[in-house]
């Protein structure tokens, strides 16, 4: 394949700055794609934090020649016009600069100075329709021209746009061919007139949805799905969801618009994280051939959260897992019934990890009262803990109302446990219902966002599970599977060559 020239425009870059799931996918792909000999360039602003983790790493950021406090073309609302300076440094300083990407960072400390990634307030456009535009004339300064310019999410779907309007004089870009990925449909960058002023009513009205000009709004993401030159989500069946029903969240029509050019790619797993024959973060490693340090993870998780151990009781007692934000996306509701009941009439074991929604909590934090020897709850974000509850528990639960993508799942395969999910958006694409005729699958999955779906499904899981022969040919169909970066990179590779024939 000849090689792309790829800027990556983002929010969030793990290890330097990161509140979801964007950040890894941002680093894990472009980590990938300069192992494949690509120019990978990722644009990303210049967070404190990230200057606080360069300087305790001992290796500030070199300065990038000619694009010292460039001015930009937004005005806030005091007509002032913020200025950046572009720096660089590298995702890995043990790695040789030639295998992985260039990290550019986009210093402007007045508006992104402050302490959090996002601030909510009324400037938040500016702020990323700025990064936006530092990415394109960082390009002009740099006297790069990419293939591709990948945006992600709404933060820096103005891109194509800007592409269309204030670049569009710039020979540089003829060529140049935009993607953006959606990772979060739930967040749009709604704006109103400051920022129609902003990128100039003369401007958009020649591409902009009229209605939308009327109302004096403007969708960063909408804008995104409109002009790049494909969009696509972190699943196939993701993309299908939000173009045909109400997970598109007011999107759906400008979607069907796109349908020829919208697609889904399932997100990689950094396996060098999270695979259980390495992983430094569970007491006892283990691999398909040899399952039996995941045995003595169980027990030593039970005794961890004080829990009987799995051999109390009439036979082996299986271990429910769950590794979450506690919000309603996750469906965790379906449990409030099933989960009681359950404790009450059966052998198993329950532990979820979360936080979130104080109802949920609450709901956790009672059945711990309720079944002080069968259930344990730990509130907060901890990544040993979901390390040591994916290697531990025989099943893992996934109900979620939508999921994009979703991770946990892709984990529990790799660990050996056997994943009972929602057949929606990711879970269905990564899922494959396990058959026992056939002794094909590795999980399970229900479809209607009903307790009594999940009921028997988890139930079927169960019994699937206590059979040894069933539950040893499940658990290895799924271990066998490689959801690694490496092989989902070429789906990108893919569509990079389709936006440049
Ligand atoms: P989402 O991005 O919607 O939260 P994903 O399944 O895509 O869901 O990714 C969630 C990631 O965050 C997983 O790596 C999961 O293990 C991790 N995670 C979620 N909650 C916690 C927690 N309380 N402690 C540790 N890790 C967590």
């Amino acid at each position: 394949m000849t090689p792309f020239s790829i800027a990556l425009a983002c929010s969030e870059l793990t290890p330097f700055a990161k509140t979801g799931g964007l950040a890894d996918v941002a680093s894990g792909l472009s980590r990938e794609l300069a192992l494949n000999g690509h120019d990978v360039r990722v644009f990303v602003p210049y967070y404190p934090r990230i200057a606080k983790r360069l300087a305790d790493e001992g290796r500030p950021p070199t300065v990038v020649p000619n694009a010292h406090d460039i001015e930009l073309g937004f005005p806030d609302q005091n007509g002032r016009r913020a200025a950046f300076s572009l720096f660089e440094t590298s995702l890995d300083p043990q790695l040789p600069p030639a295998q992985q990407p260039r990290v550019l960072l986009v210093d402007c400390p007045e508006l992104f100075g402050g302490e959090d990634i996002y601030g909510g307030d009324a400037d938040e456009w500016l702020r990323f329709a700025t990064l936006s535009r530092a990415v394109l004339e960082s390009c002009q300064r740099m006297g790069w021209a990419p293939d591709v310019v990948h945006c992600n999410d709404w933060h820096t779907a103005a891109i194509p746009l800007l592409l269309r309007t204030h670049y569009a004089w710039d020979k540089l870009f003829a060529n140049t061919k935009t993607l953006l990925t959606i990772h979060n449909i739930g967040y749009q960058g709604v704006c109103g007139p400051d920022a129609l002023a902003g990128f100039g009513w003369g401007q958009l009205s020649s591409v902009l949805d009229p209605n939308d000009l009327e109302l004096g709004l403007l969708n960063l993401l909408k804008t995104g799905v409109l002009h790049a030159s494909a969009v696509n989500t972190v699943s196939k069946t993701y993309a299908r969801e939000i173009r045909e029903t109400e997970l598109g969240m007011g999107l759906q029509a400008a979607l069907r618009q796109r349908a020829d050019d919208l697609f889904g790619i399932v997100n990689g797993v950094d396996y060098g994280e999270w695979d259980p024959e390495h992983d430094p973060r569970i007491p006892f490693q283990y691999s398909a051939a040899d399952l039996s340090g995941k045995a003595r993870c169980k027990t030593d998780l039970l005794e961890t959260f004080g829990l009987a151990p799995a051999d109390e009781g009439p036979g082996e007692a299986a271990l429910i897992g769950t590794v979450s934000r506690l919000t309603s996306q996750k469906g965790f509701e379906l449990l409030t019934e099933l989960l009681p009941e359950l404790l009450e009439r059966f052998n198993v074991r329950f532990v979820a990890l979360g936080s979130g929604e104080r109802d949920l909590e609450r709901f956790f934090q009672g059945l711990h009262q309720r079944f002080p020897r069968k259930a344990a709850f730990y509130s907060g974000y901890n990544e040993d803990l979901a390390h040591r509850i994916e290697a531990s528990s025989d099943l893992f639960l996934m109900p979620s109302r939508y999921e994009p993508c979703g991770l946990n799942q892709m984990y529990s395969l790799k660990y050996g446990t056997i994943p009972v999910v929602r057949a929606t958006g990711g879970l269905a694409d990564t899922v494959e219902p396990f058959d026992r005729r056939t002794g094909e699958g590795t999980g399970f999955l229900f479809e209607p966002f009903e307790t009594r779906a999940l009921t028997s499904t988890l139930l079927e899981a169960l019994d699937v599970w206590s059979d040894p022969a069933l539950r040893a040919r499940c658990i290895q169909n799924g271990m066998a599977l490689d959801w690694s970066w490496k092989r989902q990179v070429r789906e990108y590779e893919a569509l990079y060559q389709r936006l440049s024939e």
